[in-house]
């Protein structure tokens, strides 16, 4: 199936569904994070990171635009584009050169730089539901569908 949907009654829950996330992720992936402020985007990429052995802090790249991470022999940027504004900006600041075969994109807020980022392989979003969150992820390349298809194999 090309879409995975799962009820997250508490962070813990939003935490552990991104450390079982991590062992799909292969280089090359670019993931689009959907939700509005405090929906758990940023705690998901944390679970991610975790899961792949990162044992730091994540903070939030809401001033910086992106947090950059090398762990488990991959490259792994977390962006955040809330306060991306400026187009110009993408290729002065090396943003695209961070899209490659070698490298994990995920990207909170990708609308903000709409036509300057890659298509995405996952669509995630995050919606509130009841007292917790309610994600749907969705495959949207054959890379994708691959990545997502190795979790329940
Ligand atoms: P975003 O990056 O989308 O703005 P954050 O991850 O920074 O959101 O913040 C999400 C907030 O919601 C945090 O306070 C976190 O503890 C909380 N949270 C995360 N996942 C859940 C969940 N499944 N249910 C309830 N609260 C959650
Ligand atoms: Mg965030």
């Amino acid at each position: 199936d090309h879409t995975l949907s799962a009820f997250l009654a508490d962070e813990a829950a939003t935490l552990g569904l991104g450390e079982i996330l991590a062992s799909a992720l292969r280089g090359g992936l670019t993931v689009f994070l959907h939700g509005d402020l405090g929906a758990g985007k940023t705690t998901l990429t944390r679970g991610i990171l975790r899961g792949l052995g990162y044992a730091g802090r994540v903070k939030s790249p809401t001033y910086t635009l992106v947090e950059p991470y090398v762990v488990s022999n991959l490259q792994f940027h977390h962006f955040d584009l809330y306060r991306f504004g400026d187009p110009s900006e993408w290729e002065d600041a090396g943003f695209r050169e961070m899209f490659n075969p070698t490298s994990v994109c995920m990207v909170e807020w990708p609308d903000k730089a709409a036509g300057l980022l890659p298509p995405p392989d996952w669509i995630i979003t995050l919606l509130p539901e009841a007292d917790g969150r309610r994600l749907t992820l969705q495959a949207e390349t054959l890379t994708g569908k691959t990545c997502l298809a190795s979790l329940t194999d």
